[in-house]
């Protein structure tokens, strides 16, 4: 998945989400990229978030869109990725894929913060903006 959170000087916010999809999925797979409120989701009012990963675990979660509503209660980029990530580590624990579930989200809000947290290790995001330009950061992870 290619994600994409961006928000201009006002503070208006845009996003984009792009991917191949999950390897070998069944024919007709629809996986949680396009799907408004999975794999991207953005309310001007409070910020944006978009998840990369297993698309059913994302979409069993709506999972972007909580990561927008617990940032509109007040939790941080970082802290609303992680607790959307628990939540989709603790409703598939058990299943016998866990060994190969990953997810990951980035969020940004409305005043420009931003963060990421994904359950394995191994995924890196970029960040542009006009003080520091340029560069990658590395988000938490729960394994
Ligand atoms: N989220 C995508 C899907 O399940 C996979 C990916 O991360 O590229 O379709």
């Amino acid at each position: 998945t290619i994600s994409m959170l961006i928000i201009d000087a006002e503070g208006n916010l845009t996003g984009g989400c792009t991917t191949s999809g999950a390897a070998w999925k069944m024919h007709g797979r629809v996986g949680d990229s396009p799907i408004i409120g999975a794999g991207l989701f953005l309310d001007n009012e409070v910020g944006g978030a978009a998840a990369t990963g297993l698309g059913e675990a994302v979409i069993r979660t709506a999972g972007s869109a909580m990561v927008v509503e617990l940032m509109r209660q007040g939790k941080s980029p970082n802290e609303a990725c992680k607790e959307i990530v628990e939540r989709i580590y603790n409703k598939h624990k058990n299943h016998k894929d866990m060994p190969y579930l990953q997810v990951g989200f980035i969020a940004v809000n409305k005043q420009g913060e931003y963060g990421g947290y994904s359950l394995r290790g191994g995924f890196n995001y970029a960040v542009c903006d006009e003080e520091k330009g340029n560069r990658m950061e590395k988000p938490g992870s729960k394994m």
